[in-house]
């Protein structure tokens, strides 16, 4: 089967195209400031933004702020633009083992509806099923296109090549969705997508780049550089989680001890803290014991407190991001380590570097699946996934 062409959301010239990216990541925004933003003339936006605004791309927001001030000396005040709630829809979908997560987005991330399912095995083709179905639940949004993660590298953002939570190996997750929901699909690493959501509609707006550090049932690393996103052929093998940060731990599954999978994920936390109190610990439980001062559970979390200082200073040194965002479904751990974090992270700065913009980001587990719903938007704008976001 051909590959389905994503939708252009723009079916206009560039420069309307421009205009449309330009409002979506930095709206609301006045015709005059966009104007100023492209270098182009205000009487070609005028136009341009006037053909989405009757595509039910645009709206006229209510003119808050500095914004809405009219756009030029006695001439008729123009409201600042923002993108239609609701004017497009997207969904992404997060697979793991044995469960799956859908969103419905509009085109600014907006989640307006969602959907969760467990997977009776870890087929492909069940998998592929069950996603089918949520589209048809889906179907009165209308959706123009849909976005696919998980835990895996993927090639071309199509073919999932290995992907060891759910088993698969070379399986053409793309042209299997397709054929199933006959929507043009896009299929990305889980911390691409991740990536690619804070890039555009969360802390990297209105900056070129952002790295992103998650912590939970795995370590995850996403980088957004000049503007995009940097990946390679290794992306969703996970080596920031086999980084060294410590000399105790458990040992991870590759045999190391003291590497960031085995220091900082829910399994080499919950296994250390088991060993030594000798009974089975949950990641939710020795949070409850570091809170309540029990000694053992402050050392393994003190341990993965500074692991995680340790690699937002290799992050900051090597990666030279703006930001760094902390997050993934195990920020409990760092939120209540915060300021250890930070201090082992500063430790080896000298003091004329410029201090660390850091910060933490709780997220619902829907996150990744909206991430997914990101990067069919990113596409439909014309906007390769891991290409330039703000500049044509
Ligand atoms: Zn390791």
């Amino acid at each position: 089967m051909e590959r389905l062409t994503a939708p252009s959301i723009v079916t206009l010239p560039g420069a309307a195209r421009r205009v449309m990216l330009e409002v979506l990541l930095h709206g609301p925004l006045s015709r005059r400031e966009v104007a100023v933003r492209l270098g182009l003339d205000p009487g070609h936006v005028t136009r341009i933004t006037q053909s989405l605004i009757e595509a039910g791309l645009l709206d006229e927001t209510d003119g808050r702020g500095a914004a809405g001030r009219g756009a030029g000396s006695g001439g008729r005040p123009s409201r600042p633009l923002a993108v239609t709630p609701g004017g497009r829809n997207f969904v992404g979908v997060k697979l793991a083992q044995n469960e799956l997560h859908a969103v419905v987005c509009d085109l600014s991330a907006t989640v307006v509806a969602e959907a969760y399912r467990d997977l009776p095995d870890n087929d492909p083709e069940t998998a592929v099923a069950v996603l089918a179905d949520v589209l048809r639940e889906f179907d009165a949004w209308s959706p123009l296109a849909l976005g696919v993660t998980l835990g895996a590298q993927i090639q071309h953002d199509w073919t999932v090549r290995v992907a060891p939570i759910v088993g698969w190996r070379d399986v053409e997750l793309g042209r299997m969705v397709e054929a199933a929901t006959a929507l043009p699909t896009i299929v990305t690493n889980d911390m691409i997508a991740l990536t690619a959501a804070e890039h555009w509609f969360g802390s990297g707006r209105g900056i070129s780049s952002l790295a992103l550090l998650t912590i939970g049932v795995g370590v995850g690393y996403g980088l957004v550089a000049n503007g995009r996103i940097v990946t390679n052929d290794d992306m969703g093998l996970g080596l920031i989680g086999h980084e060294a940060v410590s000399n105790r731990g458990q040992i991870c599954p590759q045999g190391h001890r003291g590497c960031a999978t085995s220091v900082l994920s829910y399994s080499g936390i919950e296994a250390a803290v088991s060993a030594a109190l000798g009974r089975r610990v949950s990641f939710d439980e020795v949070l409850e014991l570091f809170t309540a001062g029990d000694a053992v559970a402050c050392a393994v979390v003190s341990d993965a407190a500074d692991a995680i200082g340790s690699l937002i200073q290799r992050i900051a040194t090597l990666a030279m991001p703006e930001r760094i965002v902390v997050s993934g479904e195990g920020v409990r751990l760092a939120e209540l380590t915060w300021d250890r974090i930070l201090s082992t992270a500063s430790a080896r700065r000298p003091p004329d570097a410029t201090p660390l913009d850091v910060s933490l980001q709780r997220i619902e587990q829907s996150e990744w699946a909206r991430g997914a719903a990101v990067t069919a938007i990113q596409r439909s704008m014309g906007a390769s996934v891991t290409g330039d976001a703000t500049t044509d």
